[in-house]
């Protein structure tokens, strides 16, 4: 087994609070999930697409025999949310205002169009969160303080980005793709870019996790940059899809998960519409 086709898991320590990774194979868009660690409880950030992945994260977040207090959902993509329906149903689930009303009305059509390709490997309902929070407030949680902000325009619609200060940790989720191809769906490049660049502009946040790939530093970030830059610039020449597909996989021959691009090329060129 490699990386290709089973889970991982890192866990990184800052002086007792505990960062654990779970990253789905990059066969399978290397989905990463998180749960922070404090001393009496557990917080664990997106779910995953597929049940049995859910369901690992699940059993692992079990294995550290401490109470999940809540699960914060990312955004309105499937891959962050259909996991909550399948393995984390009894527990307290948030997202930011607005985020809650994007699964609930498109979550049902998203389990219609992936049901004839994953059957019974993905849920039947969705379940979406019922508590909501403001961008911009902060709240403290098991002596862990998390600020909660709002991206708007980047890889999707809105999304919630999550800062600790205290351990200069980022869960930039699907801001940041790490290694791994981004899913560029929505073409809009140059917002996506602003936000990144907000990302780098943060001192004393060295250790950001992404929503696809392992976790990373702003070296990584830079990439993501540089990549949405080729990837505009590619598209600005009115490629079709196969062609567009061809040459960023040419320049990028190395990065993980190419099966990205039948994830969004559909999207970004024009049959299909997400938000
Ligand atoms: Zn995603």
């Amino acid at each position: 087994m490699t990386s290709q086709n089973s889970t991982s898991t890192i866990v990184k320590d800052f002086n007792g609070v505990k960062v654990h990774t779970f990253l789905a194979p990059y066969e399978a868009a290397a989905n990463a999930t998180h749960i922070i660690e404090t001393e009496n409880k557990l917080v664990l950030i997106d779910t995953h697409f597929l049940t049995p992945l859910a369901q690992a994260f699940k059993g692992y977040a079990l294995s550290l025999n401490k109470p999940i207090d809540r699960i914060f959902i990312s955004h309105g993509h499937p891959d962050h949310y259909f996991g909550l329906a399948s393995a984390f149903s009894e527990y307290a689930a948030f997202t930011l205002q607005g985020i809650d009303k994007v699964i609930a009305e498109w979550g049902p059509q998203m389990i219609k169009n992936q049901k004839p390709m994953f059957g019974d490997l993905i849920p039947n309902e969705v379940v979406v969160p019922k508590h909501t929070l403001m961008p911009n407030t902060e709240e403290v949680i098991d002596g862990l303080t998390y600020q909660y902000e709002l991206v708007e325009g980047a890889e999707s619609e809105a999304q919630l980005l999550i800062k600790l200060p205290q351990i200069g940790v980022i869960i930039a989720q699907d801001l940041v793709y790490s290694g791994v191809h981004l899913w560029l769906g929505m073409g809009w490049f140059d917002k996506w870019i602003s936000e990144l660049e907000n990302v780098l502009k943060a001192d004393g946040y060295n250790y950001i996790l992404a929503g696809h790939g392992l976790p990373c530093g702003k070296d990584e970030v830079m990439n993501c940059i540089y990549y949405l830059k080729i990837a505009k610039e590619l598209y600005s020449e009115n490629p079709t899809a196969e062609e567009f597909k061809t040459q960023l996989l040419a320049k990028y021959p190395y990065r993980e998960s190419p099966m990205m691009f039948d994830m969004y090329l559909g999207f970004l060129f024009g049959q299909m519409s997400s938000h």
